[in-house]
């Protein structure tokens, strides 16, 4: 291709809303242009980076023996009424009405629709196990747009759901899935880690989401450097490092005026806040009382307790019910003696017999809690928020905090919606039985941000190979030379005979501007011709990640140049250079 005739609107710019370096180097390289908030174009350049990830994804997904298919974006109501989303989506999900009245949704997901397109075609186990999966447009109308493609209101997604006959398929399906993700991001140039999470609004059994660790990413996870513990903070659980030894003690009131907050506590009476038992009481399911405790310098993640509880909704008590409860005020409050209501011990206080909490009287504190003595009955559950440097669940190391950008999440669905939408089939035996399913998203469009956020430098983008719109960038920095260009021309058909993709920078502009914009769009290898190495029958081949740059006669740069490709692919973990359909 040549740049004049194509369309690369590069500019110094950065548009005010673009806070993270992969949206303002998408503008700046003209990848993207925004229309409203949260809705992208694709110029030229910036789709073929998309179709590439999409057919670097296409072929792993192909390789498991998942099928391509391609659904309706808009959904019927009626679908979505039956799993009983419809309901719980919340106005992230978008509706719209048809000239009839009728309600659909523009699909967020598509659940309802391939499990009720299986529930029509499959009845017998025969024609089981499956996986379906689609490269299409989602809408989410996200309440605050952000980082351009990375949150956007309509992005690009590869979903796939699998259908098995039993639990051992689905377990294949879903490590298959696994496995074939760790290839795409990997060939993509951006390792995911894979860890562990909440199945949240999906249902189902089990999920991991697939990380790409990067200081942007607005996901934290816990991870441990000595194992291949991994796991999204909301999920994270650390080893008992609260086993707590202390004088047993009887319990003891103490005056502690208007001290409510564990800060007031511990300054008051000059003890660290480890040594707090905080006592939460939260409502759930509706009118559902239960008492949460743990040690004073923890948090609660409440998606923790939501999936203890199986919970449906999940609030802090108000003021009143707090002294209903307790007959005593916020602040004041302890575990000791309450009756009647259901008492789930956080890991963190599970060896108190020291513990200072609330008197369950205004202005008092009590010392010398004993859990076990004082509290007559209660769970244990892994409810606090993980912190850096606590130990590893698996292997005790101390646990790392690092951010990541979600570009995966796969599930594991059991039969939720299969039970709803009624895809059955019937087993050897003739009985009905339920398909096992299993949901599988990758983030197109945000792969791509994710793959810039961990690969440039200060001048700009560095494509890894896989996904750069041109393999190779041809500069020959003298238009008015007869010479060169006839040397340029040259080179260029060479490269593509050898089947490489290759940008010409045929612009008559100033080298200065040439290298600028070079740099900017990061295509990963260059050959530069110039006046003093093409009198030496020398021209440059450059490498942009370091910008290595080497003399090789002209009459060998394209083959050096198709060997370097070549490694780099193989580096990413291709046999070769993939062969691209048609000219470019
Ligand atoms: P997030 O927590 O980031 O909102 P999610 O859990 O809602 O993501 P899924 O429903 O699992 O996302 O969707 C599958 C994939 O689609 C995600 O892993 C992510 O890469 C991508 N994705 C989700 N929401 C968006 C969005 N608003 N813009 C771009 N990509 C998105
Ligand atoms: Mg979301």
């Amino acid at each position: 291709m040549r740049w004049s005739q194509f369309f690369i609107p590069t500019i110094k710019e950065v548009p005010a809303d673009a806070d993270v370096i992969s949206h303002k180097l998408m503008y700046r390289a003209g990848l993207i242009r925004k229309l409203v908030s949260g809705f992208y174009t694709y110029l030229p350049m910036g789709l073929r980076v998309l179709s590439k990830i999409e057919n670097i994804i296409r072929k792993e997904m192909n390789k498991k023996g998942a099928l391509e298919i391609l659904m309706p974006t808009l959904q019927p109501r009626e679908l979505w009424e039956t799993s009983g989303r419809w309901h719980t989506m919340g106005p992230e999900m978008m509706r719209l009405k048809n000239r009839q009245d009728r309600d659909f949704v523009l699909g967020p997901t598509h659940e309802e629709v391939i499990t009720d397109l299986i529930a029509r075609e499959i009845n017998s186990y025969r024609q089981l196990p499956l996986n379906f999966y689609q490269i299409q447009t989602k809408f989410r109308d996200e309440i605050r747009p952000r980082f351009g493609v990375m949150r956007s209101r309509e992005f690009i997604m590869k979903d796939a759901y699998s259908f098995d006959k039993d639990a051992e398929g689905a377990k294949k399906s879903y490590q298959d899935m696994v496995d074939a993700y760790q290839q795409i991001f990997q060939k993509c140039g951006c390792s995911a880690l894979a860890v562990e999470a909440d199945t949240g609004i999906m249902g189902g059994e089990s999920s991991a989401e697939f990380m790409v660790p990067s200081d942007t990413g607005e996901e934290e996870m816990v991870c441990c450097e000595h194992c291949d513990y991994a796991a999204n903070s909301e999920k994270a659980e650390s080893h008992g490092l609260f086993d707590q030894t202390g004088d047993e003690g009887a319990l003891e009131e103490v005056h502690t005026p208007n001290c409510t907050s564990v800060s007031d506590v511990s300054a008051f009476l000059k003890v660290q806040p480890s040594c707090l038992v905080k006592t939460l009481l939260y409502v759930h399911d509706t009118d559902k009382k239960v008492l949460v405790l743990v040690r004073g310098d923890r948090n609660i993640v409440e998606m923790k307790l939501i999936q203890y509880l199986h919970a449906s909704d999940l609030r802090l008590a108000d003021e009143k019910e707090i002294e209903e409860v307790f007959h005593a005020p916020v602040g004041f409050v302890g575990p000791q003696g309450i009756m009647g209501v259901r008492v789930i011990a956080d890991m963190s206080v599970l060896g108190v017999v020291s513990g200072i909490t609330g008197a369950n009287k205004k202005d008092y504190h009590v010392k010398g809690l004993n859990l076990k003595r004082d509290v007559p009955s209660f769970e244990q559950a892994h409810l606090h928020q993980v912190l850096q440097g606590d130990p590893c669940p698996k292997c005790r190391k101390p646990l790392q905090i690092k951010k990541g950008i979600e570009v995966g999440h796969v599930f594991n669905l059991g039969t939720k919606y299969s039970k709803a939408l009624g895809a059955t089939f019937l087993d050897q035996a003739g009985q009905s039985q339920l398909a096992i399913m299993g949901c599988f998203g990758i983030g197109v469009s945000r792969t791509m941000a994710a793959i810039i956020e961990v690969n440039h430098d200060e001048q700009g983008i560095v494509w890894p190979v896989s996904v750069a719109p041109f393999e190779i960038l041809l500069m020959p920095l003298d238009s008015d030379d007869k010479n060169m260009l006839k040397e340029a021309e040259r080179i260029y058909t060479s490269l593509q005979e050898q089947g490489l993709q290759v940008l010409w920078d045929d612009r008559d502009e100033r080298a200065g501007v040439k290298f600028k914009d070079a740099e900017l769009i990061g295509i990963p290898y260059m050959i530069i011709l110039g006046k003093k190495s093409m009198a030496k029958g020398l021209g440059e081949l450059e490498i942009r990640r370091g910008h290595q740059k080497q003399d090789v006669p002209l009459d060998q740069i394209v083959e050096r140049s198709r060997d370097l490709i070549g490694h780099a692919y193989r580096d990413l973990g291709f046999l070769d250079v993939p062969q691209v359909q048609g000219a470019l």
